[in-house]
This record gives structure tokens, C-alpha cells and sequence, in this order.
């Protein structure tokens, strides 16, 4: 099929095939310009679909911090090969973050508790 025979801005060939009337596609047909406005109005501006991985390639082991790490960088990988989109790589970041502060407040209090009872059992109290 020969393509739109209009040129684009830029000077070069529009090449669009699909809807040609009188050898001209729908952008570049006078005749058809309300249709085209009409058209452009009618579409809202299409998103990237939000990509996610399955629950079976979720890290598991969210246990320690040193696994946090680990699940940080594949959702750095991820993210940067295209698997997933940067709005998910975001939120998963900072779950991972908030997890991370959660499990060191709780390893700072178990080590604070530890010390408290040594220095409990060395005073002679249980
Ligand atoms: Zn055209």
C-alpha cells in the first residue's frame, strides 16, 4: 500500500498506511481534520501499564537486613531492565527501607535488653 503522501514537520514522509483516503491519512486530510481533533480528544493519554512481578518471584526473605540488601538489588535490576516500572521500584524501596529500620531498632533493643540483664545478673539480681 503506498503511504500518506503528506510530510510531517520535520520534512520528512508521513509513511502512515492505515486509513489513507485520497492517499492522505487522517492527520494530514484537510477534509478530515474535526474528525482528527475529535479523535485526539476522545483518547486520554494512554499510561505504561504499572509492569509487576509475579508472587512467586517476590523475594521471600525479608528476615535480616543483609536480605532486605539482597531484594534491594533485584528490584534495582528489575527496574533497570525494563521488568518492572520505576513507580513500583519506588514503593517496593521504601518498604524495603522501612523494614530495614524496623529490624535495626529491634536488634539495638535486644542488644540493650542483653546488656541490662548482664548488668542485672552481675549485681546479683535475676
Ligand atoms: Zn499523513
Amino acid at each position: 500500500m503506498t503511504p500518506c503522501r503528506a510530510s510531517r514537520k520535520d520534512g520528512q514522509p508521513c509513511g502512515a498506511t492505515l486509513g489513507l483516503s485520497d492517499g492522505l491519512c487522517i492527520h494530514h486530510d484537510p477534509k478530515r481534520a474535526d474528525q482528527a481533533r475529535t479523535n485526539r480528544r476522545a483518547k486520554p493519554a494512554a499510561r505504561p501499564p504499572l509492569t509487576t512481578v509475579t508472587m512467586e518471584e517476590l523475594p521471600t526473605d525479608l528476615t535480616s537486613v543483609e536480605a532486605c540488601n539482597r531484594a534491594a538489588e533485584q528490584v534495582y535490576r528489575l527496574v533497570m531492565t525494563g521488568r518492572i516500572a520505576p513507580q513500583v521500584a519506588k514503593e517496593a524501596t521504601a518498604a524495603l527501607r522501612e523494614k530495614r529500620i524496623a529490624l535495626t531498632i529491634e536488634h539495638e533493643t535486644k542488644k540493650k535488653l542483653k546488656e541490662i540483664q548482664k548488668t542485672l545478673a552481675e549485681q546479683g539480681r535475676p
